[in-house]
């Protein structure tokens, strides 16, 4: 069996790992600053919170911007539904804007587009949750230009992202947003088990994020408004959740982070081979990356087939075989959950499309040349299958 993707880790993980459970602290302590420091360092951003998981942490970034009730958020209908539930958690109303074809990200002439329209309705959103699909980066830039224009916070679900570049940032600096998130799920490109990020370039935020996290809880006493309590009191000042991390995953995390580039430049090679002996095949390949400063980190790498029935048989053929494939996304507005919302099929065309065709085929650091050999070998034997029909 070769799984679609899996996590790389070696005995400097697991030696990590017991080292920390050996120590006096297994909750949040001093692995987890440490995790924050060298998240910090590597994204070359100011500020980075730990949380519990990339969802959790979706989540506290629209805490932190007080998105509530009466407010809209807008993301991508291709992504996973935790990029849509992080509005929903706060009361808001969520909306979508359609992907381009070719990037899989959200189209910059439908954003504007729908922009255009918002402003004349007076229904702009509060925040535009951003995905970069398997890695590819957004085109910030432009979002950041809009986001000054309309007014709208910028949320990067960087789930997909982490390593990758765009210009000459990485993904995690927030050099065009107000924050982005990171999740460290074992599929994602490092991992911690469970686990997840923030990072700011904003004090403000970071405080907010880092209340919200602990039960809304301070425990800075010249922010108290009773001073008159003891060493032991703290005080509520909003309501929070418990989304800490924890040392013995921030332990994982520190080696994996230390490891990212040398994975991240894994990952392309193996996506470059795909990208060169699919090349022939009745495929739609994910876009060349040429521009040497759009580095993706290549979280996964998704073909598109003829047509809907082509991509079932290729998915059930491959399947068959021992090859772990997937399709990544259903696309969000057709969730039941949103259809009650008042989604429906043809809102966001390009991205129903896209669902059809789409196949994720096994992409991850560990990932032998033999078993990407018949991976190929069998999408060749499909192809040509297919075409004598
Ligand atoms: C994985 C993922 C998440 C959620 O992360 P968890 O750590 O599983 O909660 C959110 N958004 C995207 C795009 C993801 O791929």
């Amino acid at each position: 069996m070769i799984p679609c993707g899996h996590q790389s880790i070696a005995q400097k993980e697991i030696d990590a790992v017991v080292e920390t459970l050996q120590s006096s602290w297994i909750t949040q302590g001093p692995k987890v600053k440490q995790f924050e420091q060298a998240l910090a360092d590597y994204c070359r951003v100011e500020h980075v919170v730990a949380c519990s998981n990339g969802t959790s942490a979706l989540h506290l970034a629209c805490l932190a911007l007080d998105i509530g009730v009466g407010d809209d958020v807008w993301t991508s209908p291709i992504s996973f539904v935790a990029s849509a539930n992080c509005a929903l958690y706060c009361g808001a109303n969520v909306d979508f804007i359609d992907i381009d074809p070719d990037t899989r990200n959200i189209s910059i002439s439908a954003l504007e587009q729908k922009l255009e329209r918002a402003k004349q309705t007076n229904s702009l959103p509060k925040a535009l949750v951003v995905v970069h699909f398997a890695g590819l980066s957004c085109d910030m830039e432009v979002i950041s230009l809009l986001s000054k224009t309309y007014g709208f916070y910028v949320i990067e679900d960087a789930a997909h992202a982490i390593g990758s570049r765009y210009k000459n940032s990485y993904v995690g600096s927030c050099r065009y947003s107000d924050m982005a998130t990171f999740s460290f799920h074992p599929v994602k490109n490092i991992t911690c088990a469970e686990g997840g990020a923030l990072t700011t370039k904003s004090a403000a935020l970071a405080s907010r994020i880092r209340q919200f996290c602990s039960h809304g809880v301070t425990r800075d006493c010249a922010k108290y408004l009773d001073q008159t309590q003891g060493p032991w009191y703290y005080e509520q000042h909003q309501l929070g959740f418990n989304y800490r991390m924890s040392d013995i995953q921030a332990a994982l995390g520190i080696v994996q982070l230390e490891r990212l580039d040398e994975f991240v430049a894994k990952r392309r090679q193996l996506a470059h081979i795909y990208s060169t002996r699919l090349d022939s095949l009745p495929l739609k390949l994910p876009v060349k990356i040429n521009d040497k400063n759009d580095r993706a980190a290549w979280h996964i790498y998704v073909i598109e087939l003829p047509d809907v029935q082509y991509r079932a048989k290729a998915y059930d053929w491959l399947s068959k075989q021992g090859i772990g494939v997937n399709v990544h996304y259903y696309p969000i507005h057709l969730q039941p959950l949103f259809r009650k919302k008042g989604f429906e099929l043809g809102d966001f065309p390009n991205a129903e499309n896209y669902y059809s065709r789409a196949l994720t085929i096994p992409l991850f650091v560990d990932l032998t040349g033999e078993q990407q050999n018949k991976v190929i070998r069998i999408l060749e034997e499909i192809t040509l299958l297919e075409d004598k029909q």
